[in-house]
């Protein structure tokens, strides 16, 4: 029996890695569904390919003027409907940024597998979407290629026995500028990464290490740890793609070349590890692995993070969410660089130490910080 896959922000870096993956096992994955924001032609373009019928355009409301397209699914609503009518055997959520919260929790509340790309999920509501899921009886498998490789390492080594992880970073474009170097960098020096290739957005967290201070939160509730037990090692060759430190302080570590394919599979196929068409890494090939320390004092995303989960509370979401803003306003040419971290840390001074309860209020201090960020910051 093929698994029935439906793949939210199928037009994305993620998606279209996706994509990839499953044009190359058509025995193995059906394409039941995809979505998209607002890149409709390429929505249909992969519908045609895998004759796909439920597709979902997330950016557009309904309207008459758009009645007789082959899209069925239009707007938020459209998202929970498509994960309500598809029946499938797992969602990849591959959407950026905190929309894709709402169609987290709605997949795993229908008990779905989630292969979740969408590290916001568990940045926002970890704690939340790990009780749902526990209850729901569906599996939550990272996608993100740090959380991936620790996921598999600790099934294979058992939780117990660690004592501690590391997640590697490639320390992005400027790694090696000066402090002084930074204020002058623009969207597009930003978004070069060195080694990888992704969205917008990822692509300029990388270069402010926001997205490893994302990924520090996303470990902390994926595999249960306190910060001390997560560590950042600056990584520019990004082929060992994280490590963990068993009790006797033996490291073990993941290495292969930097593609999302690889998570992306592995997650798809749970818990079995496929023979692939992915390019594989040759060790005798002038294959160099360097690590260091992370720069925290000029790139205080970093910081801030760790800060924030030893705060606990409210701080993560607002983390994210001015970190969010501020991308947006880089993007747009309303701030410079390190305009985002100075924003960031100024929304956290507020205290934001009370613990919401509900997804609501997760939502309602989201806004509160948003506003916070755009109205007062900048
Ligand atoms: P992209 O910007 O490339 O793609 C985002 C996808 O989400 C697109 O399909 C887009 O649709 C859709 N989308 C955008 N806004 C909304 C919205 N408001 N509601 C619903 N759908 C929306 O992002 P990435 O693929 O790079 O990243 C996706 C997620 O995966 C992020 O959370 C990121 O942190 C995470 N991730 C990404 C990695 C990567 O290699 N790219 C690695 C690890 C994690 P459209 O194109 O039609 O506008
Ligand atoms: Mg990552």
């Amino acid at each position: 029996m093929k698994k029935r896959v439906l793949i939210l922000g199928a037009t994305g870096s993620i998606g279209t890695s996706a994509i990839d993956v499953i044009r190359h096992y058509p025995d193995l994955f059906e394409l039941v569904g995809i979505s998209g924001h607002h890149n409709e032609e390429k929505l249909l373009q992969i519908a045609s390919e895998f004759n796909c019928k439920n597709i979902c355009l997330s950016g557009l409301e309904l309207s008459s003027d758009i009645l007789n397209s082959r899209i069925q699914f239009y707007g938020t609503t459209g998202l929970n409907e498509i994960i309500e009518q598809t029946n499938a055997n797992i969602v990849l959520n591959g959407i950026s940024g905190m929309s894709g919260l709402l169609p987290s929790i709605a997949v795993i509340k229908k008990g779905i597998d989630l292969a979740l790309a969408n590290k916001e999920t568990l940045v926002m509501a970890g704690e939340y979407v790990q009780k749902l899921a526990k209850k729901n009886k569906c599996k939550i498998i990272p996608v993100d290629s740090e959380h991936s490789a620790i996921f598999s390492l600790i099934e294979n080594f058992k939780a117990n026995n660690v004592s501690k992880i590391v997640l590697t970073a490639s320390g992005g474009p400027f790694k090696d500028y000066t402090y002084n170097e930074l204020k002058t960098v623009t969207v597009e020096d930003t978004l070069r990464h060195p080694t990888w290739n992704m969205g917008k957005k990822i692509t300029i967290d990388s270069a402010t290490l926001a997205n490893k201070g994302l990924e520090v939160i996303e470990a902390s509730v994926l595999f249960n740890l306190p910060p001390s037990k997560i560590q950042v090692a600056i990584h520019p060759q990004s082929l060992v793609h994280s490590l963990i430190q068993l009790n006797d302080g033996v490291l073990y570590s993941q290495i292969s070349k930097p593609d999302m394919k690889h998570p992306i599979l592995n997650a798809l196929t749970y818990p079995t590890i496929m023979e692939n068409y992915l390019e594989k890494l040759d060790l005798t090939q002038d294959v160099n692995l360097s690590f260091s320390a992370p720069r925290m004092k000029d790139f205080p995303m970093l910081y801030l993070a760790y800060q924030c989960l030893n705060k606990k509370g409210a701080y993560p979401i607002v983390y994210n969410a001015a970190n969010e803003v501020a991308v947006s306003a880089f993007i747009s040419g309303q701030i410079s660089f390190l305009d985002i971290p100075r924003i960031t840390e100024k929304v956290l001074q507020s205290d934001w130490t009370e613990e919401p309860s509900s997804i609501e209020e997760i939502l309602t201090i989201d806004g509160k910080a948003r506003e916070l960020t755009t109205g007062g910051c900048f």
